[in-house]
């Protein structure tokens, strides 16, 4: 899914209530498209520790307009896993991921890769 409303009204579809009722953590989810504009803005709150976060932000459970209790964990859950294959990854997934270069490791002996033999 590209666009929060769509991860809206799926949640509406799954826990009932309005799209207004479940907006708010979805726009929060994908915010960070603000700073890197593909799929790989999601680095930043799409993997377990993003779910947990989306709790301290929006309390543990939103009530919908329907007077149901919606655990927000569940929500940002249903989001990440729609635009995740499937599965809520970790941060570890997507850090181990980053292709090391020099800059970066300044004072650590993580080994970096010469480039021409990762890019050849
Ligand atoms: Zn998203």
């Amino acid at each position: 899914m590209t666009h929060p409303i769509f991860h809206a009204q799926s949640s509406v579809r799954r826990f009932g209530g309005t799209v207004e009722d479940y907006q708010p953590i979805h726009d929060w989810l994908d915010a960070t498209k603000e700073t890197f504009c593909d799929f790989r803005h999601r680095a930043l709150r799409h993997h377990a520790q993003g779910v947990f976060e989306a709790e301290r932000v929006f309390g543990a459970t939103i009530r919908n307009s329907d007077g149901r209790l919606v655990p927000t964990r569940y929500i940002a859950e249903q989001h990440i896993k729609e635009d995740c294959g499937g599965i809520v990854p970790s941060v570890s997934d997507w850090l181990s991921r980053i292709r090391p270069e020099t800059w970066m490791s300044r004072g650590y002996s993580l080994p970096v890769p010469d480039r021409a033999a990762r890019d050849p």
